[in-house]
């Protein structure tokens, strides 16, 4: 096992070669702060804690990053793991490095783990969003490359995990920013622990085919050399092999044997510069059979990714197909770190930061053209995601919201019923305001209660999403629908009522198509809704289907009418507002009521029902002069005796007469005694006679014959009334 010493010695020599420019007294202050804080942790090995982040360091130094990166990965786990803080971070090491470290633990204590496959995707995005550095993926990365590295000491379980995680979230985005060599690592290393038979067929494999080729690879190695020095041309030939996990790929997923994986030998040349690209492109065609369709010139077309190269497939003469990889120092290194080569290039021109990580971004983002090369990149434009939030179901899930998105988005986005649900939200376990605005990564809860009243209408203003508006409005006009059904039923059966007609018959199931044929509609609800909407009267649905109620509710009482239409339609139109029910009629079954306007009788009042034709029973005070005219000899038999139901309807319209003398306001004041009384008045009338004199008619709604005498002695006080008769002459 190193120690600690030689650990930190071989990041020293990373820095060294590869980032030259790093400042070594604020590498090795971050490096003395981290052993401190860590100073009484240990590895799962054994071994002390600190060679974690002096082994990320190396990883990222021999990337080349700048000395902010290395710092923030000699300090990344500080916040985690001790007492650190954004703020002493900052302190002693700037605020970058602090953002940095922040970033990363932030990263970390996001559980990626066992993860719904399509959920990978939203995962990756989010992992990019949070992290509005480039660098912080980049230390991310690294720090799970150490911890791949050294899986062996994890549990099996953990160990399966973590290289499935491995897998599915930070080997494709090493891929995405073009990290080729920490990709196939991380890969080829995650494949030992999810397929270990697997992986070590396919060693063995090549472990035998390469001892039985190798002989022949060796004089073509040779050949190319030569060649190649002939010509004077600078160059190194690597001979390589392709990562085992690809190889994996190409015989499980495309079920092919070994020997059919066309580009398992491959080398790779690197020269000076583009022209002798090339220049070695030729003579590797001269010497070698062309495979047709293998070139690509990933030179003048890169990949999204940055990636930049010649490919070219050719057969020797002993019949071995192999690629050849042609490119220039810097187009290696890109190809080996991607997004990361850009610091090492960037500090030799200009050691500024800032705004031109992000240019190198765009400029691959335009060299989108390659088709095979997966929309990976266009992920990678971190500023892309500007406009999108990332955040966690309790369970785990991933849901991603337009930024600016409060708790009240998330829950239509879950379902709309947990939005219509909802009572309160929980933000990472802290109960929050409803216009509280998501972050990245948030866990966010939703508190829902069978007994919530629905969406509050400011929730509209409240929410940023689309779909949250659009079910919120959906709710409205759902809810606002049985409002409506509910109101327009009532003015529907109050105008039926009026003409005379029982509610009841527009629900006889013959007749109804005939009905509702005649006003257009679906359904009776369908037809109240319009009229609680407003659409349509009462009045003009009640006029349409009126012929149609009258004859059936004629045919139903089996009862001859001797009276011509018109007289009817007069005498309906003479009828007042009624109230039905309330009233019990001897002998009569669910018979129709109505109260006769001449004397609008109210519960308590003494009272009598006369049988009229063919609309029910009509109720008079026993008092009321029309009742004792109606008592006349070919009307006898047509009396019947009524009384109070126990439970009588809430309100009936009752009619005062009052004689007065005439003043100015005295209307007003009748008007104001009647607002008083929070009574509701359908008519308020005043005639002046000419003598001084004035009548004045009101009809209001009363409960009771008690209540009715009230308001009769509280009209009776206004001034200059002199009297209070009931009902209308
Ligand atoms: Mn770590």
């Amino acid at each position: 096992m190193e120690s600690v010493q030689e650990h930190y010695d071989s990041m020293k020599s990373a820095i060294l070669k590869y980032s030259p420019h790093v400042d070594m007294a604020l590498v090795d202050a971050a490096y003395l702060y981290a052993a401190e804080k860590h100073k009484d942790q240990k590895r799962k090995d054994g071994s002390p804690y600190i060679i974690h982040p002096l082994a990320v360091a190396q990883i990222v130094a021999e990337m080349g990053l700048d000395t902010d990166a290395i710092l923030a990965s000699l300090l990344h786990d500080c916040i985690e793991d001790t007492d650190s803080t954004h703020d002493e971070i900052a302190r002693k090491f700037g605020k970058t490095v602090a953002d940095l470290v922040e970033a990363v633990t932030k990263l970390t204590r996001v559980n990626f783990t066992s993860m719904e496959e399509e959920q990978m995707e939203n995962l990756r995005k989010m992992f990019l969003a949070m992290s509005k550095d480039i660098r912080v993926i980049i230390i991310k990365i690294a720090d799970r490359l150490h911890n791949t590295r050294t899986m062996q000491y994890q549990t099996p379980a953990k160990q399966r995990s973590k290289s499935l995680e491995t897998m599915e979230i930070y080997a494709p985005l090493a891929h995405r920013l073009g990290m080729q060599k920490i990709k196939w690592e991380l890969e080829d290393t995650s494949l030992q622990y999810l397929d270990p038979i697997g992986y070590a067929d396919i060693s063995k494999q090549l472990d035998k085919k390469e001892a039985e080729t190798d002989q022949v690879m060796q004089s073509i190695r040779e050949k190319i050399e030569s060649r190649l020095r002939e010509n004077g041309i600078e160059f190194q030939m690597y001979g390589r092999v392709k990562h085992i996990y690809s190889i994996y790929r190409k015989m499980y997923s495309q079920n092919k044997s070994l020997d059919e994986v066309y580009d398992l030998y491959a080398y790779r040349i690197i020269v000076r510069d583009i022209a002798d690209c090339y220049n070695v492109l030729g003579h590797i065609h001269d010497l070698f059979n062309l495979v047709p369709g293998r070139f690509k010139d990933y030179i003048s077309t890169p990949k999204p990714n940055g990636y930049q190269s010649l490919h070219t497939t050719v057969i020797g003469s002993e019949g071995i197909p192999f690629e050849v990889q042609i490119r220039t120092e810097q187009m290696h290194h890109t190809a080996e770190y991607g997004v990361a080569a850009h610091w090492k290039y960037k500090e030799n021109i200009n050691a500024k930061g800032g705004e031109e990580e992000f240019e190198w971004v765009r400029r691959l983002l335009e060299n989108q053209q390659d088709s095979e090369a997966e929309d990976f990149i266009s992920n990678m434009k971190i500023d892309m995601f500007d406009d999108e939030v990332f955040v966690f179901t309790p369970r785990g899930e991933v849901i991603s919201l337009p930024s600016g998105s409060t708790p009240i988005d998330f829950a239509y986005a879950i379902h709309s019923e947990v939005g219509n649900h909802m009572v309160g939200a929980k933000i990472n376990n802290r109960i929050v305001n409803y216009d509280t605005v998501l972050q990245n990564g948030d866990i966010v809860e939703v508190i829902t209660s069978k007994s919530a009243k629905g969406p509050s209408r400011d929730w509209l203003l409240l929410c940023k999403s689309n779909q949250a508006r659009v079910k919120i409005r959906q709710w409205y006009k759902k809810e606002r629908r049985e409002e409506n059904v509910a109101a327009g039923k009532q003015s529907f059966d109050e105008e039926l009522r009026r003409i005379g007609i029982h509610p009841s018959v527009v629900n006889d199931e013959k007749l109804l198509p005939t009905l509702l044929k005649k006003v257009a509609f679906g359904s009776l609800d369908d037809m109240y809704a319009a009229i609680g909407y407003g659409g349509l009267t009462a009045a003009k649905a009640v006029n349409r289907m009126k012929e149609d109620l009258l004859k059936s509710q004629r045919s139903a009482k089996a009862e001859e009418s001797d009276q011509p239409q018109e007289e009817l339609a007069s005498f309906n139109k003479k009828s007042g507002k009624v109230a039905t029910s309330g009233i019990i009629v001897e002998d009569i079954e669910n018979c129709m009521i109505k109260f006769a306007r001449c004397c609008t009788p109210v519960p308590g009042d003494d009272i009598v029902g006369f049988i009229t034709k063919g609309f029910g029973v009509s109720v008079h005070r026993r008092d009321c002069p029309n009742a004792a005219g109606a008592a006349s000899p070919e009307n006898d038999g047509r009396w019947v005796k009524v009384t109070w139901a126990s439970t009588p309807l809430e309100n009936y319209s009752t009619s005062f007469e009052l004689e007065c003398t005439d003043r100015d306001g005295l209307a007003l004041d009748v008007a104001m005694a009647i607002t008083a009384m929070k009574l509701r008045c359908s008519e308020l009338a005043a005639r002046a006679d000419h003598k001084g004199g004035c009548m004045v008619y009101v009809t209001v709604e009363v409960r009771n014959v008690t209540e009715l005498n009230s308001i009769k002695s509280r009209l009776s006080g206004i001034r200059g009334v002199r009297n209070v008769k009931r009902g209308r002459s």
